[in-house]
């Protein structure tokens, strides 16, 4: 509530203008201002004092927080939290925050509420602004404003227009709390903070108040919030007990769901996406907590993402530097900007702002996982003082929540005073980096991307589109063919060199022709910067400073999606006729007469779909390509002959896949595509990278059985219950075999994660066990050997291709982990090798995946042979002697003898038996039981797509997915992540195909003579 006269505070914002005006400069109007409590107004004093004293040292507070205004309306956090904000023991439950924050609301005309989504499991998101009384009364003129601002080119690009409309506006600052689930400070800081906002009649506080509107979502993953609280609870519960680790934070990941910022694929990233793109907000600031005590890591370190505007890269100094001043001069050690993470992957959730033309914000301050005061002891590096952290932190303090959110408050209301006595110029920049995104076709180019009509995969063409839509990113369908002109091809640096008679011959002018109804995403649009950031390539330099890559360096989505994407400069594509697209849709549905239906396999998730939907319809997959009816199958295809054509139109035309009836059957060879059983794997150490697994199978509605490592030990026959298990990496790095001890059971008490009196929200909602502890065993491992034996299909990826292989599940394949590889999150180029196949079916020559540096394969068909790494390329020679190196070798006094030439092999493939290794073989691998590669890397010099590559020729050439027969069984590996983050929807068919030709994995197998 307001308790000053309306008349004086006019007066006060008119004289606020004319200083503004007097001096020009926000910095000299800065001083006018100090920060702290106005003494008119009174102090709550027993919040006060308790605030005082869960602070634990004078200098880890400021004079913006060590005190909270009274206010005889106004309930404080301590109504819903029965103690102040940080207060020791004290985590409330997102339910608990939105209630206070729906208090504040209904007793503060200074906020509103707004509900912006639901997550996963259904808890409500919310966003809260806090601004004055007018401001928020005229929230929708002022949103008006912000969106000419935001799009230019409704005010044709009008630059006086612009000033006209930033003097008017007042901007939006959005501020997201704990999407880190044990990073717990952010929505008590953030309850105090919107309480603040709204009471405190200070001017520092009025202010910002007054001049701008600040948006805050107190809590981001709600579902690992509560999960969180939970564990939390358990721990007051038993003191002294060890609690459990938080295994799941959302339904599907952990850590990563800041990683969804591209592929848009959780709730949460769509939830604020939407808020901050609805609201026109200009700034996006993520609170984290891991690093002492505030590390403002918007700016980070290099390399910077090569796509941003580079006024934003200012922007972040800025605001960075201004931070650090503005703390340090508070005297609070430990507040610093910079540090060692670099800003290349747009994937962090603040990076929706820095894609959307506003300002991208994190920090990371220093939480202690929950609620309890502690003695911290840092690490040397953590406390060292370096040129971008001149006031370190201490070796060692008492560190409280209290002392967390204090930093959290200073900086934030630092952050809100500097942003809104520089609104003037942080609007404009807002406009202008709009402006320079429209203008991007002339400016910098490209001047578009397209998208053709015909591309094979229109169902994972369709599947981008709907990221790029997500992203608000406007798309147009050409209503007519088109030609434009493709760049000059320069060769490729280190490529041989042309001969002389071609010098002068001088690049060929290129043209493409596109089809009527090609998707054209124009780069003349106010979001185009994300677009061209998702579909561009990314180039990572090994020379480059910055040796730590903290997250993946490539992500092209159209090599990442196996769909065609052209990257066009000539601007003539923008006079294409096109029309905008409301919604993308791909056309499904029966074409054609008769009572067997086909349908090409172009390696599209949906096909799997379709097989787990018509459940009782027996579907066969052709073994070899076939022609009918003038239309080309591949192989893999799909052939239905008693299907009931109502349900397979309904079905075909809802996942949009097209299906013809033909009069009679194909003469091909087929075999059936089942509806496999399906487990999915997972340990009790980390469900990380395995989620985004599950939410794949999720999204394409194929049914599984989520079962631990702990479940396969207890499971006598798996092979009764499942037909296919999946195993998808495991996150245990270099510590293979920890997914058999699992965590040490000697000591301690039990780790439960199951639904308890204290935990009862959660805990067991995606699986449960009264011991996190135990792993797989040796009894898990027998069960899985008995699996593969009795004919069950396990698929293995990366760093569980690994323990399959060094247990023995398999002999063919060794798996190391590569000596000078560095291929970190990039995407790398494979090569068909196996097309007949099953898991390759509807697969083309070559593949672009995901590869986070191997494990690198190396076949055998010697059983012990293992292990060794062939890096190809070995010299042929021959003893020093007569003639010339092309001859053989010559012993006087005899005649010359024909060498039989001895076997060869590739790199990827298994190397034939010799004669002399077949003498009492024993060791030998049966050519039937040797290892079938279907996918390789491709050679050194092709194998880079996108992001950092070194020492590539240690994984060039070797097998990437390798089908290995055990026992009736197969074990299938691989050495690239097939299913990451949602963007790899290209290479999803390989794990795919494998479940629907369980057990048809042999077809078109060619074996070995001996
Ligand atoms: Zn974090």
């Amino acid at each position: 509530m307001n308790h000053q006269p309306k008349s004086s505070l006019r007066l006060f914002r008119r004289l606020a203008i004319c200083a503004a005006l007097a001096y020009a400069s926000a910095a000299a109007w800065a001083q006018d201002v100090p920060p702290g409590r106005d003494p008119k107004q009174p102090a709550d004093e027993a919040y006060t004092a308790k605030i005082r004293k869960y602070t634990t040292a004078p200098y880890f507070t400021s004079p913006l927080v060590d005190y909270l205004p009274a206010s005889k309306t106004v309930p404080t956090p301590e109504v819903v939290l029965g103690d102040v904000a940080g207060a020791p023991g004290v985590l409330p439950y997102a339910e608990d925050v939105y209630k206070y924050m729906r208090l504040l609301e209904s007793a503060s005309p200074r906020v509103k509420v707004y509900s912006i989504g639901r997550t996963e499991e259904g808890r409500e998101m919310i966003a809260v602004a806090v601004s004055s009384e007018a401001n928020l009364a005229k929230l929708e003129e002022n949103r008006a404003r912000l969106a000419k601002l935001a799009d230019p080119r409704t005010i044709h690009l009008d630059d006086a227009e612009a000033d006209r409309l930033v003097a008017q506006s007042v901007p939006v600052y959005y501020i997201t709390g704990t999407i880190h689930s044990p990073e717990t400070g952010a929505p008590t800081a953030l309850m105090e903070l919107a309480y603040r906002l709204a009471v405190d009649e200070s001017p520092y506080i009025r202010e910002i108040r007054d001049g701008m509107v600040t948006l805050i979502t107190p809590v981001t993953e709600v579902d690992g919030r509560d999960r969180m609280v939970d564990i939390y609870r358990w721990h007051l519960a038993h003191p002294g007990q060890f609690w459990p680790p938080l295994v799941y934070w959302g339904k599907y990941v952990a850590h990563d769901n800041n990683r969804d910022a591209m592929g848009v694929t959780l709730k949460l990233t769509e939830n604020v996406l939407n808020t901050f793109v609805l609201w026109k907000a200009q700034v996006l600031h993520d609170l984290h907590e891991s690093v002492p005590y505030l590390y403002d890591n918007t700016a980070g370190d290099g390399p910077f993402n090569a796509w941003v505007d580079p006024i934003l890269t200012d922007e972040w100094e800025m605001m960075g530097w201004r931070n650090v001043s503005d703390m340090t001069r508070f005297g609070m050690p430990g507040v610093f900007t910079h540090g060692v993470f670099d800003t290349w992957s747009p994937g962090y959730l603040m990076f929706i702002a820095a894609m959307h033309n506003g300002i991208s914000r994190l920090y990371e301050t220093f939480g202690n996982g929950g609620a309890d005061t502690i003695e911290r002891t840092l690490d040397p590096e953590e406390y060292a003082r370096t040129w971008f952290r001149q006031n370190p932190p201490l070796p060692k303090a008492q560190w409280s929540q209290r002392d967390n959110n204090n930093y959290e408050e200073t900086g934030l209301l630092t952050s809100l005073s500097y942003f809104e006595r520089n609104k003037a110029l942080f609007l404009k920049n807002f406009y202008l980096k709009a402006k320079r995104s429209v203008t991007k076709p002339a400016a910098e180019g490209p001047a578009a991307y397209v998208l053709p009509a015909d591309d094979p995969r229109p169902g994972l063409q369709a599947d981008l589109l709907r990221v790029l839509a997500k992203q608000q990113v406007e798309i147009s369908r050409a209503s007519s063919s088109f030609s434009v002109a493709l760049p000059p091809k320069k060769p490729a640096r280190g490529a041989p060199r042309k001969g002389a008679d071609e010098k002068d011959a001088g690049p060929a002018p290129a043209t493409r022709d596109f089809p009527a109804g090609s998707y054209i995403i124009r780069m003349d649009q106010p979001y185009s910067r994300i677009a061209d950031a998702l579909l561009d390539y990314q180039y990572w330099s090994p020379d480059d400073p910055q040796k730590t890559p903290y997250d993946d360096t490539g992500w092209t989505f159209g090599e990442l999606f196996d769909v065609q994407v052209t990257r066009v400069t000539d601007q003539k594509v923008l006079s294409v006729a096109m029309d905008p697209v409301k919604e993308i849709r791909t056309p499904g549905g029966i074409t054609g007469t008769g009572g067997v239906f086909a349908i090409n396999n172009a390696a599209e998730p949906a096909l799997a779909s379709l097989r787990y939907r018509l459940r009782d319809t027996s579907i066969e997959a052709a073994e070899e390509p076939f022609e009918t009816g003038g239309q080309k199958f591949s192989r893999g295809s799909f052939l239905l002959r008693n299907a009931n054509r109502a349900d397979l139109e309904r079905a075909a035309s809802e996942l949009g896949l097209r299906v013809i009836a033909l009069a009679d059957a194909p003469a091909v060879k087929t075999h059936p595509v089942r509806a496999a059983r399906l487990a999915l794997v997972h340990t009790w150490q980390s469900t990380q990278t395995e989620g985004w697994w599950r939410q794949a199978l999720d999204l394409l509605q194929i049914p599984y059985n989520y079962i631990s490592t702990q479940t396969v030990a207890g499971e006598d026959n798996l092979n009764a219950k499942y037909d296919v298990i999946l195993f998808p990496p495991a996150g245990f790095g270099g510590n293979i075999t920890a997914v058999i001890s699992g965590l040490p059971t000697a000591w301690g008490n039990p780790l439960p994660w199951k639904n308890t009196p204290e935990t009862p929200n959660l805990v067991g909602k995606n699986d449960s066990t009264d011991d996190v502890r135990p792993g797989l065993g040796w009894s898990g491992v027998a069960h899985l050997q008995a699996f593969v034996e009795k004919g069950g299909v396990l698929l293995t990826v990366m760093d569980t291709a690994r323990f399959a292989s060094s247990i023995g599940l398999e002999d063919g394949v060794s798996a190391a982990p590569p000596q000078k590889l560095k291929s970190v999150g990039s995407v790398l180029r494979t090569n068909l090798v196996d097309a007949a196949s099953p898991i390759a079916y509807g697969y083309g020559d070559t593949l672009s995946a995901y590869c986070d540096n191997g494990p690198v394969f190396s076949l055998t068909s010697i059983v012990g042979g293992r292990g060794g790494r062939r890096l190809g390329g070995e010299q042929r020679t021959r003893p020093t002697g007569r003639g010339t190196l092309g001859d053989p070798d010559f012993t006087p006094g005899r005649p010359a003898i024909e060498i039989s030439e001895e076997p060869k092999s590739e790199i990827w493939e298994t190397p034939p038996v010799s004669t002399e290794q077949l003498r009492n073989g024993y060791r030998v691998i049966p050519p039937a039981l040797r290892a079938r590669v279907i996918f390789r890397y491709a050679d050194a010099r092709d194998l880079l797509v996108s992001g950092l590559l070194e020492g590539g020729d240690e994984i060039a050439q070797h097998a990437s997915v390798v089908d290995a027969p055990s026992g009736n069984g197969h074990v299938v590996m691989f050495s690239i992540n097939p299913v990451w983050r949602g963007e790899t929807r290209g290479s999803y068919a390989l794990v795919l195909n494998t479940i629907l030709n369980f057990d048809s994995l042999n077809a078109g197998r060619k074996l070995a003579e001996k």
